[in-house]
């Protein structure tokens, strides 16, 4: 055993429902569904959360959500879902091998994100973003 349940369940050391695997990403079900088929995107490479995901997994990472979703789209007869990420203990992160969650949604199914969304100040949202553009990173 590791100390990662992503990296175990990956390794087969402990069970799991497997949807879907392929070179760069495992998908299981979430042991603890929001919606029966609520289901995780895992790179099989350990990083910790979105920001240490390799770049050269991205590209996989995300065609095995698409493949998951369109799976859960259909069999379902979804007529919508979401995918989120909890990156970070105060995000709600739990475990700590970054992951895709991807969940369905219903009519009426009571599921609300309470937000409540603020209004920028006169020139606070110019602010912002250059604090954000000049920390953007050229990567490529
Ligand atoms: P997070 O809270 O990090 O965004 O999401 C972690 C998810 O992993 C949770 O929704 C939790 O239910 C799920 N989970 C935790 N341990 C296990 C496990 O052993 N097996 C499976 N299939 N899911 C797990
Ligand atoms: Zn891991």
């Amino acid at each position: 055993m590791s100390d990662c349940i992503f990296c175990d369940i990956i390794a087969r050391r402990l069970p799991a429902e497997i949807l879907y695997e392929d070179d760069s990403a495992i998908s299981i079900l979430d042991i603890n569904p929001i919606h029966y088929g609520h289901a995780l995107i895992i790179p099989k490479v350990h990083c910790k959360d979105f920001l240490e995901l390799p770049q050269n997994h991205i590209p996989g990472l995300f065609h095995s959500a698409q493949i998951v979703a369109q799976s859960l789209v259909t069999g379902f007869k979804l007529e919508g879902f979401n995918i989120f990420s909890n990156n970070g203990k105060i995000a709600g992160q739990s475990v700590f091998h970054f992951h895709l969650h991807i969940t369905p949604r219903y009519e009426d199914d009571n599921i609300k994100f309470v937000l409540e969304l603020k209004r920028y100040e006169s020139g606070e949202m110019e602010r912002c973003a250059d604090v954000i553009r000049q920390h953007i990173l050229q990567k490529t």
